[in-house]
This record gives C-alpha cells, sequence and structure tokens, in this order.
C-alpha cells in the first residue's frame, strides 16, 4: 500500500477558555491534533477543507511535520471553528459554539488509487466520515472517534460509522450517553458486540480502558504534569496510538496504549498544539517509562 496513515477530521480554529487563560484563533481540530501526533512515526496523508481565512501558520505547521495537505481543499468561506469554555478544575466542558464553515457541505473529492493501512475518521459529521470509507476502498484497518454533538445529531449514522470501524475510541462521558449505560465495562462490550474488534474509552485524568473480546487493559495517565488545555488530547492520544501501530504493528497493543497516553500528555502541557510540537524524543521515552512503571 501507498499509504499507511490517511485521516479525516476537523481543521478548526479554535477559542478555549481555561482556569488558566483563554486564547482565540488557536490552530484546532481533531484531523490537526491527530495528524501531528503520528506523524511522528509515518507520513500522514490529510483529507480536509479549510476557508481562505486559514492562516499560514497552519499550513506551516503541516509542512513542519511528515502531513501531506494535497487533499486539503481550500475554498472562500470560514474554516471550522470552536468554543469550548472549561470549569474551574477542568473536570467539564462546555462548547460556547460549532461553526461547521466550509465543512458544512464538503465533499471530499479522493481519487480510486488513495489505499492505505490505517483509515483514522476523526471526530466530524458521520455523513462524511461514512463518504470516506466508501471511498477509500483499499484499506485495511478502520480506526474512529466522535463527539457528543454527533451522538445529539446523527446518532443512526454514528451507529453505522462504529458498525464498519475496527478500533473504536471515545471518551467516557459519551460513552455513556451513546449508549445509555453507566458501567464502563458493559459499555465496553456493548461497542464490541456492535462492530469493532477493539474499543478504547478515555477517561480523562482517569487514564483509559482498552477493550477486546479476549482482554481488558487498564492504562494509567502520566500525572506529572500540570494541566493547561485539555483540548486535542483525545485525538492526540489517537494519534499515538495509530501512529505506533502503523509502524510496529498491534501485537504489542498496550506499549501502544503506553504511546497513545504519552503524547497526549504533551497536548494538555500547553495551549492547542503547542504542546505537542514541544515534546522531545528523550522526555517523550522518559514519560513512557514513567508510565510502564505504574502499570
Ligand atoms: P477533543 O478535545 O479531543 O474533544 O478535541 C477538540 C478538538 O475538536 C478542537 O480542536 C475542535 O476544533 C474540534 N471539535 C470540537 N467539536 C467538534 C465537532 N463537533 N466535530 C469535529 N471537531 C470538533
Amino acid at each position: 500500500m501507498k499509504n499507511k496513515i490517511v485521516s479525516v477530521g476537523s481543521i478548526a480554529i479554535d477559542e478555549l477558555q481555561t482556569p488558566k487563560g483563554s486564547h482565540s484563533n488557536i490552530i484546532g481540530g481533531s484531523a490537526t491534533f491527530f495528524s501531528i501526533a503520528a506523524s511522528r512515526y509515518n507520513p500522514v496523508k490529510l483529507i480536509g477543507i479549510v476557508g481562505d481565512d486559514f492562516p499560514k501558520e497552519g499550513w506551516d505547521l503541516f509542512n513542519k511535520y511528515d502531513v501531506n495537505t494535497d487533499m486539503v481543499t481550500i475554498e472562500n468561506g470560514k474554516t471550522f471553528s470552536w468554543g469550548g469554555k472549561y470549569s474551574d478544575d477542568y473536570s467539564t466542558r462546555d462548547t460556547l459554539y460549532t461553526d461547521l464553515g466550509v465543512f458544512e457541505n464538503y465533499i471530499p473529492n479522493i481519487p480510486e488509487s488513495v489505499d492505505t493501512e490505517y483509515l483514522y475518521l476523526g471526530n466530524i459529521q458521520p455523513s462524511l466520515q461514512l463518504d470516506v470509507i466508501k471511498k477509500i476502498k483499499n484499506k485495511k484497518r478502520i480506526v474512529s472517534d466522535t463527539m457528543n454533538l454527533w451522538i445529539d445529531l446523527d446518532l443512526k449514522g454514528l451507529w453505522e460509522v462504529i458498525n464498519l470501524t475496527n478500533i473504536f475510541l471515545l471518551n467516557d462521558e459519551e460513552a455513556m450517553q451513546l449508549t445509555g449505560e453507566t458501567d464502563i465495562n458493559k459499555i465496553g462490550h456493548q461497542l464490541i458486540d456492535a462492530g469493532p474488534d477493539t474499543v478504547i474509552i478515555k477517561k480523562g485524568a482517569k487514564g483509559s480502558t482498552l477493550f477486546t473480546s479476549k482482554e481488558t487493559i487498564e492504562m494509567p495517565v502520566y500525572d506529572k504534569i500540570e494541566l493547561f488545555d485539555p483540548t486535542g488530547a483525545g485525538d492526540s492520544f489517537a494519534g499515538g496510538l495509530v501512529g505506533y501501530i502503523s509502524k510496529h504493528g498491534e501485537e504489542n497493543i498496550k506499549e501502544a496504549l503506553v504511546h497513545a497516553t504519552a503524547t497526549a500528555s504533551f497536548t494538555v502541557s500547553d495551549f492547542g498544539v503547542t504542546g505537542l510540537t514541544k515534546s522531545s524524543r528523550e522526555s517523550f521515552e522518559s514519560r513512557c517509562k514513567y508510565i510502564k512503571s505504574k502499570l
């Protein structure tokens, strides 16, 4: 296959209000965090759309990493924008606004020749995730994520995506909203019954749990950091996970979870993608080692 990783999802301009400060015009989006994180392991081909207001800083960011933007469309109009406000202890987040902008009517033009080992469907409308699944015929594994807005707006489409997904990730609150269950173990197995062979439920500061039909793995977080901005933690986690397995295979999925957890720990240590871009190889490895010492 020509591509190891192809990703689709939002490419956004975010406004963040956190107990440690507010920032606007920050580059964000599910596909942005994912692609930067995963490109540490293998090149990423990004599919998406931005408006003509998308700043040079965003393109520079993708160019600096191994993120190919040939399939990112630029259209007259507004880039997807999202505003979020965290509570005083960061335990909850309210969406202030979601403006799909040019994503609203986006139908990607994907040549038949595009193939991939891993197709990552980041958080975006399920109809778009399904369209990309349909258009990329030659793919080995589908990994997907979603968010509360799409559970509210298109539950049917989302279950179709889940049914076609091999590795499904979502956070605990969304998992409860999606299934109407509160027991994480029950939810994990219910989701496995719906199609994926692997389900990972992210539990914020409480770590994550991976479910397959054969095993359940608990992964703690890297807890020696100061939290600044959790935005994009989930997508960075997915980037670390998919990056790792695209390079080393899925045999050692526990190690992949350690990499995913360490990757997300950098994202939350600063605003937007800054934390992720500041991680050095040495500090990454030392965080992985620390996480493993807690297993
Ligand atoms: P996370 O913190 O992992 O939930 O990801 C937040 C990122 O996803 C932000 O950078 C937002 O721009 C983007 N985002 C927020 N809401 C949505 C949505 N409904 N669909 C797609 N992307 C979104």
